[in-house]
């Protein structure tokens, strides 16, 4: 019986460069259960794609190992990729080919039956609403259209392990919240793992938020209570004009707003190092990112 809990064990990654050696993973411990849709929050340079070539077994780690209940997935590489999905950050798209012969090709690179194919296709286009489109050639496509191809192709097997790459990227404010609803639809009972540095991506639909920070896990919890945590830590102060430069350099700024009555600051933090004119504020996922990323708590 498959179980779908996918295990991550002390996952290291060193790549040599030259004569130097860069540790971009630095043990990596985590369990996803089935149902459970996970995004892995960082920078960019802090590991997510070294992490999630790993967990599609495109790339061995240094040490540690994955699994899906229980069998390491490069012992069983076959069973592993045909309950897997990925979308990975960077993949060619053949302009010159239709929304339909790319699904059809790669659902022959999957090994899908003709039948089987048919099916799939025609209910994937639907599903990502390429239907009118689907006749006519990628190189035309906007980015929002090449996205949901792309999440398509990832779903032609109908995967138990979903892992999307930076599905956003490049993508204007609108086709990034069409992309965010149909992904959160789409997620239903299968693992999602979903890695981005956009904090809107996921903070309303993942259920647990991994943020990495250089190769570390920095912490795992639900969006709540990520929030929960910065109580007493989010600040709003009036600064004038003149002072923002020396504001910005030394407090953590998440946001600055015009106001009648001069600009205003948010700002996380402790609070004592803030001007004595200042209200607390109720956090939300950017302070939490800010405040995590960028703030020397160790
Ligand atoms: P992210 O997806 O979070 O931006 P990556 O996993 O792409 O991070 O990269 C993490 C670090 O590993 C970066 O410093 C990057 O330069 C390095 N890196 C990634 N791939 C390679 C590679 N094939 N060879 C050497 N260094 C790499
Ligand atoms: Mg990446």
């Amino acid at each position: 019986m498959a179980e779908n809990i996918l295990t991550m064990e002390n996952i290291v990654k060193t790549y040599k460069m030259g004569d130097e050696q860069q540790t971009v993973l630095k043990g990596i411990d985590l369990q996803v259960d089935k149902g459970e849709f996970v995004a892995i929050l960082g920078p960019s340079g802090s590991g997510k794609s070294t992490l999630m070539n790993i967990i599609t077994d495109n790339l061995r780690p240094t040490a540690g190992e994955v699994a899906l209940d229980g069998n390491v997935i490069w012992k069983n590489s076959n069973a592993y990729r045909a309950r897997l999905g990925y979308m990975p950050q960077q993949q060619g798209l053949y302009s010159s080919f239709t929304g339909t012969r790319f699904l059809w090709y790669m659902a022959a690179l999957k090994g899908l039956s003709h039948r089987e194919a048919k099916t799939r296709v025609n209910e994937l286009l639907e599903l990502v609403n390429l239907k009118d489109a689907a006749d006519r050639r990628i190189g035309g496509y906007s980015g929002g259209m090449k996205q949901r191809l792309l999440i398509a192709q990832a779903l032609l097997n109908e995967p138990d392990v979903l892992v999307l790459d930076e599905p956003t990227a490049g993508l204007d404010p609108k086709e990034r919240i069409r992309i965010r609803n149909f992904i959160s639809e789409i997620a239903a009972d299968k693992i999602v793992l979903l890695a981005t540095h956009v904090v809107t991506d996921v903070e309303c639909i993942a259920k647990e938020i991994i943020l990495l920070k250089q190769g570390r896990i920095l912490k795992k919890a639900s969006p709540m209570e990520l929030i929960r945590e910065m109580d007493g830590l989010v600040w709003e102060f009036l600064i004038q004009p003149g002072e923002m430069a020396g504001v910005q350099k030394k407090y953590l700024v998440s946001n600055i707003m015009m106001t009648d009555a001069g600009l205003l600051v948010r700002a996380v933090g402790n609070g004592e190092q803030f001007p004595a004119e200042r209200k607390k504020a109720a956090a939300n996922m950017e302070d939490v990112y800010l405040y995590r990323m960028e703030a020397d708590i160790g």
